[in-house]
């Protein structure tokens, strides 16, 4: 992700932007009015008896569960800030799709570029969301074009979006990788490190509600039974925020910090760990991934007052 940021100068957040970055975690949930019954009882995969994966044990749950847009509705209360409450679908989401198809970003453990992984997912979390009735998505730069990093936030702008969601897939650190052959060709791995993280960058114009929706996520990725990752600590210094839901602050990221509303950087999984490329190359687990993403999404869009 290095690539993605300005000078490495900056790249540390002060201790005081973190303090008060966990000290108002809370307010950052208020501010978004996230309905918490759609966040609470996290059920990690700690609690687990059985050794089955944890998304997959969830899966079976996952229909009895109530959907955020059922917990709450969108009615205007006596608390509105603004007064003029977006109508349902007034919810715009910008969707990015991570690099591009000539700058493909991290290569999996099979030798498949990243970039192909963040197409295929916003493109069915896009169709999920269609179904929404809450929430407008749009993707930003469909006809694969290689456009730059401030215009993608640009073009999220430029539609006011209420949000920017921006998809990856993650790697690890050059030297923690090996190799192995597949298809008699040699490709490099590292199975070492699994699970998803979450970015936001206080430089943000809303860093506050960039950190209440990267806490819904956490929260909604947890209960659906995904693990994070914290390698990026170890691996890059990156500012861990929330080690329990794997929110990460990583101020210089162009993208969360040039959009002009609330904005997050999702890597979805370690595609250079073997068994996690497989479970991603999966339907069915990416169909779980992506319904709590949605749900994360429409907690958001549903909550009240925003
Ligand atoms: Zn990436």
């Amino acid at each position: 992700m290095s690539r993605y940021t300005n000078n490495a100068k900056n790249a540390l957040p002060t201790r005081d932007r973190i303090v008060l970055l966990q000290v108002t975690t809370f307010l950052a949930l208020q501010v978004f009015s996230v309905p918490m019954s759609a966040v609470e009882s996290v059920e990690t995969p700690k609690d687990k008896k059985t050794t089955a994966p944890a998304w997959r044990e969830n899966a079976a749950s996952t229909t009895s569960r109530s959907r955020p847009s059922e917990s709450a509705p969108p009615t205007p209360t006596s608390e509105t800030r603004s007064g003029d409450i977006a109508t349902p679908r007034d919810f715009t989401i910008a969707l990015d799709i991570g690099h591009s198809a000539k700058k493909g970003g991290a290569i999996s453990a099979r030798g498949v570029f990243e970039y192909e992984f963040n197409r295929r997912l916003v493109s069915e979390l896009f169709q999920r969301l269609q179904s929404s009735h809450l929430v407008r998505p749009f993707i930003v730069n469909p006809e694969r074009d290689e456009i730059s990093l401030l215009k993608r936030a640009g073009e999220a702008n430029d539609q006011n979006a209420d949000l920017f969601l921006a998809i990856h897939h993650d790697s690890v650190k050059e030297s923690y990788l090996k190799t192995w052959e597949v298809d008699r060709k040699t490709r490099k791995y590292c199975d070492d490190f699994h699970g998803y993280s979450i970015f936001i960058s206080q430089k943000n114009a809303k860093p506050l509600e960039s950190l209440g929706f990267a806490t819904a996520l956490g929260r909604a990725l947890l209960k659906a039974g995904f693990t994070p990752t914290l390698h990026h600590v170890a691996q890059e210094n990156r500012l861990l925020i929330d080690k329990e839901k794997g929110i990460y602050a990583f101020d210089d990221l162009i993208v969360l910090k040039a959009a002009t509303m609330p904005a997050v950087l999702l890597e979805c999984g370690v595609i250079v760990n073997r068994d996690e490329e497989k479970n991603l190359n999966d339907p069915n687990y990416r169909s779980h991934l992506t319904e709590a993403i949605s749900d994360a999404i429409e907690s958001l869009a549903g909550a009240p007052t925003r």
